[in-house]
C-alpha cells in the first residue's frame, strides 16, 4: 500500500513545488491522503516561514484544494508550529510542533542551519560543550505541546542533523541521553504522537530517519503513536524513505 505523508512544505515555505503540485503528485503515486505543513510565522527569522499575508493565502490555497480534489484525495491543512512562533494555530486541521531555536538572551540561534553555524553557536554561545546546546534545545522540545497545543512532536532530535557518525557529539553521553529522557518524559504525559522523520536523509544529511534508534525503542516500549513523515520540500522527495 503506498504511504501518505503529513509533512510537506510548499512555495509559501521553503518548498520548491505549489500545493496543487505536491497534491497532484500524491495523487500520481496513488496515495489516500497528503498533510501540508507549513512553517508558521517566526518574527526573528523570515527566510524559511510563511510571511503572515502568505499564511492566509496558503490556508485558503489548501482550503480551495480539499474542494477540488473532494472524492479523489484527503488533503489536510497543516501547520508546523515553531516553538518561538506566535501565530495562531485554531484554523488549522492538525499542528506539527518543531523546535528549530534555542534563546540566549534575546538572540535566537537556529540548531539546524549548517554544521558550521550549529559549531560557531556552540563556541560562542556554550564555550565549545555541545552538550550545554542539547540541554537547551531538549528543555524547550519538553515544552512543545504546552507551548504549541502540538498532536505531533516534529524531528525530535533535530539537534542531531549534522552529527552522521558522531561528527559532533556522542549521542551515548550520559549528559545527552538524560536531556532527550527528560523531554521524551515530559512528552510522553501529553496527547501527542512522534514523527519518525526522513527529511534529512532525503537531503543527503544523514542514512537514517530522526529520531535515534534507541530513542524510537523508547517510544514503541512506551505504546507511543509514531507516525512516518517525509518533511518533503520538494515533490520528488514526497514519500522519501517511507
Ligand atoms: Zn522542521
Ligand atoms: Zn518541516
Amino acid at each position: 500500500m503506498t504511504p501518505n505523508s503529513y509533512h510537506t512544505h510548499t512555495t509559501f515555505c521553503d518548498g520548491k513545488n505549489t500545493p496543487e503540485e505536491m497534491v497532484r503528485e500524491a495523487l500520481r503515486l496513488g496515495c489516500t491522503a497528503i498533510g501540508f505543513t507549513g512553517h508558521s510565522y517566526t518574527p526573528f527569522d523570515e527566510s524559511y516561514c510563511m510571511s503572515k499575508e502568505g499564511t492566509k493565502e496558503y490556508k485558503a490555497c489548501v482550503r480551495s484544494l480539499q474542494k477540488k480534489y473532494a472524492g479523489q484525495i484527503r488533503i489536510l491543512l497543516g501547520v508546523e508550529q515553531d516553538f518561538y512562533s506566535e501565530e495562531p494555530t485554531e484554523d488549522y486541521d492538525y499542528v506539527i510542533g518543531s523546535v528549530h531555536y534555542v534563546k540566549k538572551g534575546e538572540v535566537y540561534l537556529p540548531v539546524d542551519e549548517s554544521a558550521e553555524r550549529q559549531t560557531e553557536i556552540v563556541n560562542r554561545y556554550y564555550g565549545g560543550d555541545f552538550y550545554g546546546l542539547a540541554e537547551d534545545y531538549y528543555a524547550n522540545v519538553a515544552q512543545l505541546y504546552r507551548k504549541t497545543g502540538c498532536g505531533l512532536i516534529g524531528h525530535f532530535d533535530l539537534i542531531t542533523k549534522f552529527n552522521e557518525k558522531g561528527a559532533l557529539f556522542d549521542t551515548e553521553d550520559p549528559g545527552y541521553r538524560a536531556a532527550a529522557e527528560r523531554a521524551l518524559e515530559a512528552l510522553m504525559m501529553c496527547p501527542v504522537a512522534f514523527e519518525i522523520n526522513t527529511g534529512a536523509m532525503a537531503r543527503g544529511y544523514r542514512t537514517e530517519a530522526y529520531p535515534e534508534k534507541w530513542i524510537i525503542g523508547m517510544l514503541l516500549r512506551m505504546g507511543i503513536m509514531v507516525v512516518k513523515t517525509s518533511d518533503a520540500h520538494s515533490k520528488e522527495d514526497l514519500l522519501y524513505g517511507l
